[in-house]
C-alpha cells in the first residue's frame, strides 16, 4: 500500500486535491461533467481532511466569491447554499469572522449577496497547506519536506502595507510563473501552474480556482531561506521604502505612519 502524502502512515484513502466539493455535480449543473479525472493522493486517517469539516470550510470560504466564473456561483447557489442551509447558517460564522453587512449587488437576473468581513484566513491557511503538500506529492511524485506559505492574491485589503504588500506579492509571482501553463482537468473550477526553481531553492504553485481566485504557494524545500528583504529591514527602523519591481514602484510606510 502507498504510504500517506503526508506522514510515513500506509495510506489508508484516497484524498482529493483539492476537495471534492468544490467540483459541482451533475445534479447542480447538468450541461457539463466537472469532476473529470479528479486528482488524488494517499493519505492516511489523520491527514484525510474530509475527516474533518475543512472541505466543508473551504467550499462555503471559496465559492460565490466576486471575480468567480459563472461555474463558482452556480455552485455557490447549489451545493453551498445546501450546506449553509443544512446548519442553519451557522457555517458562515466560522468562515467570516465579524461578520458585519450583507451587501445586495444588483445583477442582470435580481440581486447578489456578498458578505463583508474578515475572513479566518488562519483556518484558510491550514487549508491550502495540505492542499500545497497533496498536489506537490502528486506533481512531484515526491513528499515535500520543508515549509509552505501561501498568499491570497483574491483578498481585498483595505489600505496601507498590506494592499501594497498584497499587489508586489502577486507581481512578483506572477514574474516567476511567466510562460508556464495551467495544468488540470477541469480548469474552470482548479487549475494549477508550477515555476521553475529560483536561484534560492525555492519554487512557486498558483492555484486558481473557479476561474478567478488565486493563491500563491511559495514552497521553502528544508535547508533554503528566503532571502532578507532590506526593504523589510528599513520599515522596521521606521523609515519609508520603495521596492521596484522592473517598471512598477511599491511604496510601504513604516507601521506608525501607515493609516492602517
Ligand atoms: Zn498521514
Amino acid at each position: 500500500m502507498d504510504k500517506c502524502y503526508r506522514c510515513e502512515e500506509p495510506g489508508t484513502s484516497a484524498e482529493h486535491v483539492p476537495p471534492k466539493c468544490l467540483f459541482p455535480t451533475r445534479a447542480d449543473i447538468p450541461e457539463k461533467d466537472y469532476r473529470i479525472n479528479l486528482i488524488t493522493v494517499p493519505s492516511c486517517d489523520l491527514h484525510n481532511t474530509a475527516k474533518s469539516m475543512d472541505d466543508e470550510f473551504l467550499m462555503v470560504s471559496l465559492a460565490g466569491i466576486i471575480g468567480n466564473n459563472s461555474i463558482g456561483y452556480l455552485h455557490k447557489f447549489g451545493k453551498v447554499e445546501r450546506a449553509l442551509r443544512r446548519r442553519s447558517y451557522k457555517l458562515l460564522d466560522k468562515v467570516i469572522l465579524n461578520k458585519q453587512i450583507v451587501h445586495r449587488i444588483p445583477t442582470n437576473n435580481g440581486f447578489l449577496e456578498v458578505l463583508w468581513g474578515t475572513p479566518d484566513i488562519k483556518r484558510l491557511h491550514n487549508c491550502l497547506q495540505n492542499i500545497a503538500y497533496a498536489l506537490h506529492f502528486y506533481h512531484f511524485k515526491s513528499k515535500f519536506k520543508g515549509t509552505v506559505k501561501s498568499h491570497f492574491g483574491y483578498l481585498h485589503y483595505s489600505k496601507g502595507n498590506s494592499a501594497t504588500w498584497n499587489e508586489f506579492i502577486t507581481k512578483r509571482a506572477e514574474i516567476d510563473l511567466k510562460g508556464k501553463s495551467y495544468i488540470g482537468s477541469n480548469p474552470d473550477v482548479f487549475k494549477y501552474m508550477v515555476s521553475d526553481t529560483d536561484k534560492f531553492g525555492l519554487y512557486i504553485i498558483k492555484l486558481c480556482f473557479y476561474g478567478g481566485l488565486s493563491v500563491y504557494v511559495v514552497f521553502i524545500p528544508e535547508g533554503k531561506t528566503v532571502p532578507e528583504n532590506p526593504a523589510m529591514q528599513f520599515l522596521n527602523a521606521g523609515i519609508p521604502a520603495v521596492i521596484t519591481l522592473h517598471d512598477e514602484k511599491f511604496h510601504f510606510e513604516p507601521k506608525h505612519q501607515s493609516s492602517e
